[in-house]
């Protein structure tokens, strides 16, 4: 699939301590990237690397197929739109203030464009209110709304709903949806509520440590994360011959264990069983979260 980004062996290091060491990603365009990691493993570093705030110390990366070094990643910057950590806006002007200011900064005509990015963020009706009077969703909405300016295509969120209260997370939930389906624009958001990003995502990218652990699809994540029963017996091998006579899908998940992906008569499980000399030791319901998903990956408690 197209890529807006991709990454080539990134690494970033502060003195003897490495950031991120070797990360190679990939961004397809119309994708919303989770990017997930606990407190520490590099995210901002990656986000700010790849915004052209910080340079790597190893390693390459193309935005639209520009390369780092090329003067066509200039232009391609200017597609791409950017929130990284606290949104930068001046608190005693209004948030029309803040965009017409946006606006002259990019060299764009004032009045184009500020009134329909207002309406979209649901921000029209501030009037007077300065954005230093904002709540905390409603600075990251303009702060949306700043990064919105100049149209781009592609933009990065660092942890957008840090701090939110729940309904700030829906109402940031929605607009990222929005500006994903209806305008077309690729997010990368990184973010520590993996629930919250499992409503969102279509890719993601596991960060641990400054490495990027695994990438997949939310769909990927969907498969590993499937409801299931998982049967624990004395012999895997007979298992598999029963589900296969009894037509139920099954993936073996371990020496003596099976997950089976469709509701079975126990009964009639156990017999088919006895008669292979094979016993029914547990049957236990799994469902897994993104979060259980994420702790198995890179292990231990998830940092807050
Ligand atoms: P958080 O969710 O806490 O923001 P993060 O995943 O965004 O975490 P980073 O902010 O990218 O993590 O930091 C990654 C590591 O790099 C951390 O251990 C941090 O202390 C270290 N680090 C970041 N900036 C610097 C710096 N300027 N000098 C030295 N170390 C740094």
């Amino acid at each position: 699939m197209e890529a807006v980004l991709q990454t080539y062996g990134l690494c970033k290091r502060y003195r003897r301590f490495t950031a991120l060491e070797n990360v190679n990603m990939h961004v397809p365009k119309g994708a919303i990237y989770g990017l997930v990691g606990k407190n520490g493993a590099g995210k901002t570093t990656l986000i700010r690397v790849i915004c052209g705030l910080q340079e790597p110390t190893a390693g390459d990366y193309t935005l639209y197929g520009a390369r780092l070094g090329d003067k066509a990643l200039h232009r391609a910057r200017r597609r791409m739109g950017a929130v990284v950590e606290t949104p930068s806006l001046y608190p005693d002007m209004t948030a029309e203030q803040n965009l017409k200011l946006q606006y002259r900064v990019l060299g764009l005509p004032e009045d184009k464009g500020i009134d329909g990015i207002l309406e979209l963020v649901g921000l029209s009706n501030t009037g007077k209110k300065k954005a230093g009077h904002f709540s905390l969703g409603m600075k990251q909405r303009l702060g949306i709304a700043v990064a919105l300016c100049g149209d781009p295509d592609f933009l990065v969120l660092d942890e957008p709903t840090n701090g939110l209260d729940p309904q700030g997370i829906v109402e940031m939930r929605e607009l990222i949806l929005q500006l994903n389906r209806e305008r077309q624009i690729t997010v990368l958001i990184s973010s520590h509520i993996l629930d919250e990003l499992a409503k969102l995502a279509t890719h993601y990218g596991f960060l641990d440590g400054g490495r990027l652990v695994r990438q997949v699809t939310a769909q990927e994540v969907e498969a590993a994360c499937r409801k299931c029963l998982r049967a624990t017996v004395t012999d895997a091998h007979a298992l598999c011959l029963v589900l296969d006579q009894l037509g139920l899908p099954y993936a073996v998940a371990g020496d003596n264990q099976v997950d089976i992906y469709q509701q079975v008569n126990v009964t009639q499980l156990v017999d088919a069983l006895s008669q292979k000399g094979c016993q029914l030791l547990s049957l236990k319901e799994r469902d897994e979260s993104l979060e259980s998903y994420f702790i198995n990956l890179v292990g231990g408690e998830r940092g807050e």
